[in-house]
């Protein structure tokens, strides 16, 4: 993926509502660029919320593209499953809510994200 702006290559992370702010974040969790201030209470559901991006140090508020990144480990998972980038849930909390939305027994669903996900290589279970 190359920047629409400066063609240079674009760089992994992401777009985080922060407690303060929206902002850019790499793969470490290290502050990127700040792209807006907000005021959203510090309780609500969106704080947390992330997309996976790329994005460009040209221009960071105009250079990032939203795209579906392909989950590589079990941490990632509880972090789409759960649409928060803080949060402290665990595999368990995963199973126990698929459990309860119906989607099957706690051994099928965990054969179902084994094979949802071929590309995780780092299953706790
Ligand atoms: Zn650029």
């Amino acid at each position: 993926m190359n920047c629409k702006l400066c063609n240079q290559v674009m760089v992994v992370g992401k777009y985080v509502c922060n407690t303060n702010d929206y902002r850019i974040i790499d793969n470490n969790n290290n502050l990127v660029s700040i792209i807006e201030s907000h005021d959203i209470p510090s309780d609500d559901d969106e704080i947390g919320e992330y997309i996976d991006v790329y994005y460009c140090s040209c221009d960071y508020k105009r250079s990032y593209e939203k795209y579906e990144k392909q989950i590589e480990t079990e941490q990632e998972l509880i972090k789409r499953v759960f649409e928060n980038i803080y949060t402290t849930k665990t595999i368990n909390d995963v199973l126990v809510k698929m459990v309860d939305a119906g989607l099957g027994t706690t051994e099928e669903i965990k054969n179902m994200l084994k094979s949802s996900n071929p590309s995780v290589t780092d299953w706790s279970f």
